[in-house]
């Protein structure tokens, strides 16, 4: 094995290590008193159903909290968006999806934003495995339907 492909197993081996850490304890469980978006997901591919529920205060993401069952990529990738969005507007978290899927679909590259994404990196090594890809993105298309909720019934009041 020459040094350069050993490199890349070594990068693998951590993004693996932290979809497996958020996979055996995922971050923001605990149920919120009160949110302002919801929206549930679910990938008939693999049986993943992700919940998501997020808090807003003056326009800023300051609680998030998800349920879920699946796959150690839906449910890592659910907790690593939850961590992700906190702090971040409605139109920063729906960059950062946009930016993620583009990612995933292989139409944008990683080494221009790396210092944005944070963990979220790390689903991206997911994308070698297409029929996996549907599993990190659950999270983040119901995170979408969320907004895109939240949005039209503020759009009515
Ligand atoms: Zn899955």
């Amino acid at each position: 094995m020459s040094t350069q492909s050993s490199d890349f197993a070594d990068v693998d081996d951590l993004y693996q290590e932290i979809i497996l850490d958020h996979y055996r304890s995922p971050r923001n469980q605990e149920k919120l008193a009160e949110s302002d978006l919801e929206a549930e997901g679910v990938n008939p591919f693999c049986g993943d159903e992700v919940a998501i529920h997020v808090k807003l205060t003056d326009g800023i993401v300051t609680a998030v909290s998800f349920k879920g069952i699946g796959c150690s990529i839906s449910q890592a990738s659910a907790s690593i968006l939850t961590d992700a969005i906190k702090g971040k507007t409605l139109n920063e978290s729906e960059a950062l999806y946009l930016h993620f899927r583009d990612m995933m679909y292989g139409r944008s590259s990683l080494d221009d934003s790396v210092d944005h994404l944070g963990e979220v990196e790390a689903l991206a090594g997911v994308k070698k495995f297409p029929i996996r890809v549907k599993c990190a993105l659950l999270a983040w298309t119901t995170l979408e339907d969320a907004i895109k909720k939240y949005a039209s019934d503020e759009a009515v009041k």
